[in-house]
């Protein structure tokens, strides 16, 4: 909706503490006291800057990084042809996060419901996977993800499961981040402290999984990661283990080669999945597009 010019200078007129405002206006009586015209002021000055803000971003729009086809590479529905919709914005700053240009320093376009919706039907696939970023940080995530479904597409959206959203979902993959995501507090010591205070959100993590279909996918770099991602689901005795995914934390694939080593067998000996980056044998470690 638009600001009424008119309305605005009548409002400010008012506050600035004339009794009688005119609907042009104007201020037709007693001088205002000067503490009420430099509010006056004030609030003027705000609400041109907020106009001004509001007019640069298209209503209802997100900052979008991508939106591309390509292969889901990770979990459950690996191999599946999808079309991946990256929102350019996250609550979390993971030391090891392999798209920084929708998290430490988001990038991309502001893209409407209707905008998005577009191009993931041009693109053609069943399969939609919502990603980040943080989709779940995004209202209009819900409006999105029920005009998805309206056109029978499949919704898996990618979640660190810190912040809940009425979306709907075929498949929710949640990624709770262990203490081995919080980023160095030498280099970013405000972020090290938000992250860590935002990382964990049990609520959110417990409403997600009795609500819909779901994975459980951990970043593990070491044995001690191994032992936390124990300590983590005995915290959830709801969590279904054979829904619950360990991958190997890096985007190369020398690292990841490495890791599966004894984190494959690992896997098998605990009763949980092994969870290979298979777009990074794919593709390489391209981070975009894949
Ligand atoms: S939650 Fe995901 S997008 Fe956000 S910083 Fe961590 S890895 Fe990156």
């Amino acid at each position: 909706m638009g600001i009424i010019p008119e309305l605005v200078t009548y409002n400010v007129a008012r506050l600035q503490g004339c009794k009688v405002a005119s609907r042009s206006g104007g201020c037709s009586l007693e001088p205002a006291p000067a503490y009420g015209i430099m509010v006056g002021k004030w609030i003027s000055v705000s609400l041109f800057f907020m106009f001004c803000l509001g007019s640069l971003r298209p209503n209802r729009a997100m900052r979008i990084a991508e939106i591309f086809k390509s292969l889901q590479g990770e979990g459950l529905l690996t191999g599946t042809p999808s079309v991946f919709v990256r929102v350019s914005g996250c609550n979390l700053r993971c030391r090891f996060c392999d798209t920084p240009f929708a998290s430490w320093w988001p990038e991309g376009e502001h893209l409407t419901v209707e905008q998005i919706v577009a191009r993931v039907v041009e693109l053609g696939e069943e399969h939609v996977v919502l990603t980040g970023g943080e989709p779940m940080i995004f209202p209009e995530s819900v409006e999105m993800t029920e005009r998805l479904r309206a056109l029978g597409r499949h919704i898996t959206i990618e979640t660190a499961g810190t912040r809940y959203l009425p979306v709907v979902a075929d498949l929710i993959s949640l990624s709770p981040k262990l203490s081995n995501s919080v980023p160095d507090s030498a280099a970013d010591a405000a972020w090290a402290r938000r992250h860590e205070a935002r990382r964990r959100a049990p609520d959110v993590v417990r409403r997600l999984v009795a609500e819909y279909p779901y994975q459980v996918k951990f970043v593990v770099d070491s044995p001690a990661d191994c032992r936390e991602v124990e300590q983590y689901l005995a915290e959830y005795p709801e969590i279904d283990r054979d829904r619950v995914l360990l991958m190997p934390m890096g985007t190369e694939a020398a690292r990841l080669a490495e890791t599966a080593v004894w984190l494959e067998p690992y896997c098998a000996r605990h009763g949980l999945r092994f969870c290979p980056r298979r777009q990074v044998e794919w593709f390489g470690g391209v981070l975009r597009g894949t």
